[in-house]
């Protein structure tokens, strides 16, 4: 297939190249003038989307998502299709699929979940939104830059999916982060208390595959001085998506409001590029407020 490529930082250069390795020509734009051994390189977005049969997009925001397909769309081949993997607010997810049918275009939003890590070795998971037979042209590119893509349901759906997990994942990190802080200022060794939680119903993700105390159930980010995994603006980012999500559809989400309080303060003291686990060392060296 023809593909277009536009975004092509931390996560959409290894999907990119992931997608020639599988013999795909693809032409590639980003503004920082990225260059991919095996990609042709565009000067413009509607420069990689011209002549294209799919369009890829992995951006920062809906904001230059909007203003990329309101580049793209006009100049598309007919029948194009657009895929938009970015991670973005669903209002905007909306609207450019939207954008794209009114000029007969089918178009996915399809954000992803495994970080730049699953993007290399295209282990990602699609959420993907938008009409089935859009999701059946797209599948064999998630096959290709993924192992899983889960059809959610309608334009949205995708992002909808992607935002909820990862507020489950933001406020679930800060009370496992809090049991543990608790447990040691009790005086009770944290790997005892990883045996017990892991097996028992307060087990969940952050304990048993990212638990965020250095030395403590299988490796994650703590022992490696909390580099990202996931970096703490990232999560902040979608945990701000998740609660302009629920004021928009008036959702009552108090617990998810304060865990992104965390994110916000280790974001401004300067750890926004550490792992959002790291918001464990702060917790356990506060006092009752
Ligand atoms: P990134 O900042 O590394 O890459 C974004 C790229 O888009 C940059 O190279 C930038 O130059 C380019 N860009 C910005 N505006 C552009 C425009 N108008 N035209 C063309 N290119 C433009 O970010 P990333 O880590 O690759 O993340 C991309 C998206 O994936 C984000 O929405 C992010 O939330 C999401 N995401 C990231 C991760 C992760 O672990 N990094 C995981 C899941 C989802």
């Amino acid at each position: 297939m023809e593909i277009g490529f536009i975004g092509l930082g931390n996560m959409g250069a290894p999907m990119a190249r992931n997608l020639v390795a599988a013999g795909h020509a693809v032409t590639g734009f980003d503004l920082a003038e990225i260059a991919i051994e095996g990609v042709a390189r565009a000067t413009s977005a509607a420069g990689a989307t011209a002549g294209c049969d799919v369009v890829v997009t992995m951006l920062p925001d809906g904001v230059v998502l909007r203003a990329v397909y309101a580049e793209i769309v006009p100049i598309a081949r007919p029948g194009a299709l657009f895929i938009d993997c970015s991670t973005v607010d669903v209002e905007s997810a909306r609207a450019v699929a939207a954008l794209a049918a009114s000029d007969g275009l089918e178009a996915l939003d399809a954000p992803v979940s495994g970080g730049s890590g699953g993007a290399a070795a295209g282990t990602l998971t699609f959420m993907v939104g938008g009409p089935e037979p859009a999701f059946a042209r797209g599948l064999p590119l998630f096959e290709v830059m993924g192992s899983r893509a889960v059809h959610c349901g309608d334009s949205g759906a995708g992002q909808t999916a992607k935002i909820c997990n990862n507020m489950i994942v933001g406020a679930t990190m800060i009370a496992v982060c809090e049991g543990f802080s608790l447990a040691e200022k009790l005086g009770l060794d944290p790997n005892k208390l990883y045996d017990v939680v892991s097996t028992s119903s307060g087990s969940c993700w952050a304990v048993t595959t990212y638990c965020p105390l250095p030395g403590v159930g299988p490796v994650s980010p703590a022992d490696n001085d909390y580099r990202p995994g996931f970096a703490a603006e990232l999560m902040l980012k979608d945990m701000r998506l998740s609660q302009r999500a629920a004021i928009a559809v008036d959702a009552s989400t108090p617990l998810a409001a304060h865990a992104t309080g965390f994110y916000e303060a280790l974001v401004e003291a300067g750890g926004g590029g550490r792992d959002f686990s790291a918001v464990y060392p702060g917790i356990a060296s506060r006092g009752r407020d």
